[in-house]
């Protein structure tokens, strides 16, 4: 799940870790209320969760009451990369004297944190990566062992910060770092992370993913209210269903997770276009098809379907009676493609093949099929 900054900062400041004091607002009235209340000089964010929002005109700062209600009113409603902005966040204006940038995140290839520090912050840290790979300071702490304190002032030593920052940078990077193995987040990244002409180290923006696995140990309700769900996956996880909604035209059905990511990928390797990614688990028995058939039916762009089923514990005959009984219960729009394999994959089959048609078509390999759906998709 990810958060909005000001969400990500209310997140932080539970950790301990200094951000501005801000308000929420939806509408301009509010905006210049929380400015008044606040004191000026403030900063007017869009909150939208997409970044580069101060280059789109989404951050600004106002010195006195009439430049808050024209910058609330230029950025509510402002389209920034798709996102259409609802929400304002007033902030105290910092002054600044550097920015930086600090994150953590999860290098799953090996298997610890990756934490990253750049003296170079308040741009894209893409950029960065591009341009001076060496600005960018990066450690890897093994989640058994944590970040000590020794290791986490050579890392900011490394990332050659501005000596005034370094006792600031030290605590806010611990407390970070504290955040986000506690707090149950797949990233905590602040850019700019900066420094003030008083030589104070602050947050001033704030990016969080939490790990939404970990949620029955949290109390998330708030960041889940705000959150904006897919339909078809609101739908999709109302039955249950593993779903992602994705942009294409060729709706996925698969048994176990690495089968859908594996028939998402072939679909595109023939030069098709996945409209998800479902994964209806090991059961796949009528009423759970049905349950799938029937979300990727209500998806517009759908043209074809892609069911793509290995037989492990559920035996062939069953998948393909379930696949029967499921399509004389749900009326579906677009031609399907089935691969039927693994345990009694004939059986199967032969079942299936007493009631194939011009849209309902069994193939016996992943490839073919996926030609196939793909081939129908584009017709
Ligand atoms: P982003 O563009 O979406 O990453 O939004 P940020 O919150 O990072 O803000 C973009 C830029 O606006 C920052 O890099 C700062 O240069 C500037 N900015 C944000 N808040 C303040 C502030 O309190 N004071 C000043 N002077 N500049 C700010
Ligand atoms: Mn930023």
């Amino acid at each position: 799940m990810d958060l909005f900054e000001y969400q990500g900062k209310q997140f932080f400041g539970s950790f301990g870790i200094a951000v501005s004091p801000g308000e929420v607002a939806d509408t301009v009235d509010d905006a210049v209320a929380a400015a008044d209340r606040l004191g000026y000089p403030v900063v007017v964010k869009a909150q939208v969760q997409v970044g580069g929002r101060g280059k789109a005109g989404g951050v600004k700062l106002a010195a006195d009451t009439d430049e808050a209600r024209t910058h609330a009113g230029d950025i509510l409603g402002l389209d920034i990369k798709g996102h259409v902005v609802k929400r304002l966040w007033i902030e105290k204006a910092s002054d600044i004297a550097e920015e930086y940038y600090a994150s953590f995140t999860l290098d799953r290839a090996a298997k610890k944190h990756l934490g990253m520090l750049s003296a170079q912050g308040g741009v894209e840290i893409e950029t960065v990566a591009e341009s001076d790979p060496d600005a960018i300071a990066k450690i890897w702490i093994d989640p058994a062992k944590g970040l000590d304190d020794a290791t986490l002032r050579d890392w900011v030593t490394a990332a050659k910060l501005n000596p005034q920052a370094t006792e600031g940078a030290v605590e806010l990077l611990g407390k970070l770092y504290t955040a986000f193995v506690d707090g149950d987040a797949d990233l905590c990244e602040v850019n700019p992370l900066i420094l003030t002409p008083e030589g104070r180290v602050h947050a001033l923006d704030a990016k969080v993913t939490l790990d939404d696995n970990a949620r029955f140990r949290h109390d998330w309700d708030e960041y889940e209210a705000t959150q904006t769900r897919d339909e078809r996956e609101e739908a999709a996880h109302a039955k249950g269903l593993q779903y992602v909604g994705l942009d294409g035209e060729v709706g996925v059905i698969a048994n176990g997770a690495g089968l859908a990511m594996s028939t998402v990928d072939i679909v595109n390797q023939v030069g098709g276009s996945p409209a998800n990614f479902l994964d209806i688990g090991g059961g796949a028995n009528a009423e759970v098809m049905a349950g799938a058939l029937e979300v990727i039916n209500n998806d517009p762009k759908v043209k074809a379907i892609f069911i793509n089923i290995f037989g492990g514990i559920t035996k062939g005959e069953e998948v393909a009676n379930g696949i029967v009984t499921a399509l004389g219960r749900v009326q579906i729009d677009s031609p399907i493609v089935i691969r039927l394999d693994g345990t009694n994959a004939e059986q199967g089959r032969e079942i299936l093949s007493r009631h194939e048609s011009e849209t309902l078509i069994s193939r016996p390999t992943m490839l073919d099929a996926a030609r196939t759906v793909v081939e129908l998709a584009k017709r």
